[in-house]
Formats: structure tokens, C-alpha cells, sequence
């Protein structure tokens, strides 16, 4: 099949194009290139500069014999969606509708779509599943909670079919070392521990040790972004029967501390991570676990790179240099 990535040279949207090419399928990339990095491009796919916003281009992209898309470009960052939602509105909201309504007027029928474990919010039970409420507690997750009823709403009026992938905590990076990208400036937990660790930052905070977990720190289910990979490459396969849209979890049912990320980290890399502990990040639960039976039972997909030992190697691999 033909597969338009969009936000393909992402980090994740980089570890789908690895998958896609693999499965065999033609990969042609639409990214605008905020995040997303040249180096990692594949040269067996074909990439275009571009924005989602900028509709006659994302018409063009998707015009040319487009059999499936997969929409990974939005933006990610929770803090920032707090304090500037008319961007996350934009680029994120308005940005799927400008997806949606292209496929719509090119005719294409199948999407996959990167959503997030925060479109739950504060857990009511553990390991979450798909039918947990949702209550997204940050204006990023209810971006990607409205993204899904309008795809519901294109899959009733358009025909349109998706699979929405929840992604848990996505860590790790491609054992081959086909994807190098780092983050500039990252916030998440494990581009900070291998900041602090390679000398990029001098010390990295804690936010919180008086949760009531097994060590007082948050708990998370963090998944290796080949297993995202794998279940984007497993999603596309499930649209190829033009069955019914489905919504999956993707995550390990496994939780890991971030004193254990730490320390596990300081005990396979052989350096020490300075760290200090920091009052509560405002908005954090203490725990969150995924259950991804469904995407087990219906897309035959398990995590299978998602173990601490190579979550951490993996990336550090990157990070060392
Ligand atoms: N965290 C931390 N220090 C940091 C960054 C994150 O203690 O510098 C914690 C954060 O409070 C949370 C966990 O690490 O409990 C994972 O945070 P991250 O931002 O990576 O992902 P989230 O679970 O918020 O999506």
C-alpha cells in the first residue's frame, strides 16, 4: 500500500516510517520540519516539506494514489497547552479537521491516528483500558479526545475508517540506530535522565517522593517506539479488510518508578545521575498502567522491545554521543 505518514520525521512518526518500509508498504512523509528532524530520514521514502495548515499542499500530498494515512503531527507538550491552547486549538484541532477534510476530497478511506493515555485523565481504575472514562485533565489531551469524535463522526458520514492508537509513556529508540533525531529541549522523563547523564544538563529534579507508590515516586507504563513501530504497521494491516474503526491502548500493563528509571539507568549506563527531589508536578497522578489486551486480541501486536534494560540502552545509545 501507498502510506502518506504525516509528521513522519518525528520521533515517532521516524520509528512507523522504519516499520512501514519494512512491512513493505511505499512510504511518502508530510512534515512541516518543527520537530521533526532530516536526519531521520529513510532513503527508501519520499518526503515533502509542508504544514497541515497549509490545506492546498496537504490536498496535493494526499492526491497522489494515497491508499492510507497516518496522522502523527500535533503538538505534544502538556505544560505549554496549558498556557497557549490557541496553538494546540490550531495545529492540532484544526490541523486534523484540514487532514480529514483532504482525505475526504482525495477520496482516501483509511487513517491511523496518534493518540494519547491522556485522554484519560486521573485514573478511576489500573491497568486502564479503553472503555476507562475519559476526563483529560490538560487542553493537549482533550485535543486528541475531539480528535476522535471527529474522526467517529467522518467514519458515520464519510466512510472514512481509523484506528486510534492511545500511546502510554513512548520512550526508547531504534536499535539499529536508524533514528538519531534528538529532542531539543525535551520535558519528558528519559531524554532528561540521558541530558543529566551525558553532561548536557548538571542535575535533573524528582517531582515528587511522597506519592503512595512502592518508592513515593510516579509511577508510568513507558513502550518502546518500535513496539509504537509495530502497532502503527499492525493498524494498517487491520484496515486493509475495511473492517470497523477501533480504538487501542498501546502500552506493557508494567510499571516503572522514576527512581527506578534513575537508578537503573546510573546501574546499566556506569555513570551517576545527579538528581534532587522536587515538589509535585501540578496535574501528575501517582500511577498509570495500560492494559493493551485489545490491541493484543484484534491486532495481534504485543510489546516485545519494551523491557527496561533495552528502553534505556537504546536510548542511550543516541544520547552518548
Ligand atoms: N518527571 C520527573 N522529572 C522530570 C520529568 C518528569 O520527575 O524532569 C516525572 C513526571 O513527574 C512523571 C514521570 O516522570 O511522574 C513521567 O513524566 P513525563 O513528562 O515523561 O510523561 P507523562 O507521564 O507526564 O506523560
Amino acid at each position: 500500500m501507498h502510506i502518506l505518514v504525516i509528521g513522519g520525521a518525528g520521533y515517532i512518526g521516524s520509528h512507523a516510517v522504519k516499520a512501514l518500509l519494512k512491512a513493505g508498504h511505499r512510504v511518502s512523509v508530510f512534515d512541516n520540519l518543527s520537530t521533526g528532524l532530516e536526519v531521520n530520514y529513510f532513503k527508501d521514502a519520499a518526503y515533502t516539506v509542508g504544514d497541515i495548515l497549509d490545506y492546498p499542499s496537504l490536498q496535493k500530498a494526499m492526491s497522489q494514489d494515497v491508499d492510507a494515512v497516518i496522522h502523527l503531527a500535533a503538538k505534544k507538550a502538556v505544560g505549554e497547552s496549558m498556557e497557549n491552547p490557541e496553538k494546540y486549538a490550531l495545529n492540532n484541532i484544526a490541523g486534523a479537521i484540514n487532514v480529514l477534510n483532504a482525505m475526504s476530497a482525495c477520496g482516501v478511506k483509511r487513517l491511523v491516528f496518534s493518540s494519547s493515555a491522556a485522554v484519560y485523565g486521573e485514573p478511576v481504575y489500573l491497568p486502564m483500558d479503553e472503555k476507562h472514562p475519559l476526563n483529560p485533565m490538560s487542553f493537549y489531551g482533550f485535543t486528541k479526545y475531539d480528535m476522535e469524535k471527529y474522526f467517529d463522526w467522518y467514519d458515520r458520514l464519510k466512510g472514512i475508517k481509523y484506528v486510534s492508537l492511545r500511546y502510554f509513556n513512548a520512550v526508547g529508540y531504534d536499535e539499529d540506530g536508524d533514528v538519531r533525531g534528538l529532542e531539543k529541549n525535551p520535558q519528558n522523563l528519559l531524554p532528561i535522565v540521558m541530558e543529566t547523564a551525558n553532561g548536557t544538563r548538571e542535575k535533573m529534579k524528582i517531582f515528587g517522593n511522597d506519592y503512595p507508590t512502592r518508592d513515593g515516586t510516579c509511577i508510568r507504563d513507558y513502550i518502546h517506539v518500535t513496539d509504537l513501530g509495530s502497532a502503527h504497521a499492525a493498524a494498517i494491516e487491520y484496515l486493509k479488510t475495511a473492517p470497523e474503526s477501533q480504538i487501542f491502548n498501546l502500552g506493557t500493563s508494567e510499571g516503572i518508578s522514576v527512581l527506578e528509571m534513575v537508578n537503573k539507568t546510573e546501574e546499566l549506563i556506569g555513570r551517576k545521575i545527579n538528581f534532587e527531589f522536587a515538589p509535585r508536578r501540578p496535574g501528575d497522578p501517582a500511577v498509570i498502567t495500560a492494559s493493551a489486551e485489545k490491541a493484543g486480541k484484534i491486532l495481534g501486536w504485543k510489546a516485545e522491545h519494551s523491557t527496561i534494560e533495552n528502553i534505556i540502552l537504546s536510548t542511550w545509545q543516541v544520547y552518548k554521543r
